[in-house]
């Protein structure tokens, strides 16, 4: 069921089309201010609040081509984001370079986020920082880093309405993405330890269910599970050599193949990949012969 949109006060939760899923996600907007967080979730709408509302600024919650497609409906409102996440958005190879797919898939990225995600370079007009707190009035903004899954990811706390919006620490059965050149899983799990314990009463998310009231600790925990349940099917398969070729065709990740190719294979590669780093980090794989086994 394609969730509502949900006012509470100046707090608007906005779903994305198709629940929010890639390539769309849920906004959320500040009615007062006129702010936008992450444009990317049904153009329509974005442009309805635009025209009949306003909107003055642009927020994103980290650097993601799902956050940013709408962006282009704003004009030259300024654009704030995190210091740390900036610089893909200035230049279509850097965000590649982050994104560090395989070569051979290079060029079909680039296309997918030109045309799809309606790319064009911007510098942001200012910065979002850790602990910044921003009051408009009747909702105050507080700016948490929560890096991880970017280095640069934000989340917000709206004080007096007690919402979290945890961008895309998004609470899924599918379990955090930390696949990028610079995404990591200890920060993934830091920052949810950091934002399980910032009290809230209700939470957003940057895709899928999108408004959370209740149930929320076993949500967090569940979704942190993912992690480790990864982590334990890896060093199951390593029980015999494995290269890294061959792992990502057992699909641990995604659990079978899926289309397009270029995209999953992408994701499954990236997510063992960091996977394999933790688990000869912490000794517990080591590599023979090109191969990963377990110690
Ligand atoms: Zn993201």
């Amino acid at each position: 069921m394609q969730p509502e949109e949900k006012h509470f006060g100046p707090v608007w939760f906005i779903p994305g089309a198709n629940r929010g899923r890639y390539p769309y996600c849920n906004s959320v907007y500040i009615q007062g201010p006129g702010i936008i967080i992450d444009p990317a979730s049904d153009e329509d709408r974005l442009k309805e609040i635009r025209d009949r509302e306003g909107i003055s600024e642009v927020w994103l919650s980290h650097w993601h081509e799902d956050h940013f497609t709408y962006l282009d409906l704003f004009g030259d409102v300024p654009l704030r984001i995190c210091r740390k996440d900036a610089p893909p958005l200035t230049d279509i190879e850097v965000l590649l370079d982050w994104y560090n797919p395989k070569q051979s898939h290079r060029n079909y990225w680039r296309k997918v986020i030109e045309d799809t995600f309606r790319f064009r370079p911007r510098q942001p007009t200012s910065f979002l920082e850790d602990g910044d707190v921003i009051p408009f009035g009747n909702v105050t903004v507080e700016v948490i880093a929560s890096s991880g899954h970017t280095p640069g990811h934000l989340a917000f706390l709206f004080r007096e309405q007690g919402i979290l919006f945890l961008g895309d620490y998004d609470m899924t059965s599918f379990g955090p993405w930390y696949g990028d050149l610079y995404s990591s899983i200890e920060d993934t799990i830091d920052s949810l330890g950091r934002l399980r314990a910032t009290p809230a009463d209700i939470w957003f998310t940057g895709h899928d269910t999108g408004v959370f009231t209740d149930n929320g600790a076993q949500l967090w925990q569940q979704y942190e599970n993912v992690i480790y349940q990864r982590e334990a099917k890896l060093l199951n398969l390593l029980a015999t050599p494995h290269s890294l070729d061959e792992i990502v065709q057992s699909w641990l990740i995604y659990g079978r193949p899926r289309e397009p190719l270029a995209f999953f294979e992408f994701g499954e590669s990236a997510l063992t990949a960091k996977h394999i780093e933790r688990l000869l980090n912490k000794g517990l794989i080591e590599v023979v012969d090109g191969k990963y086994v377990r110690l």
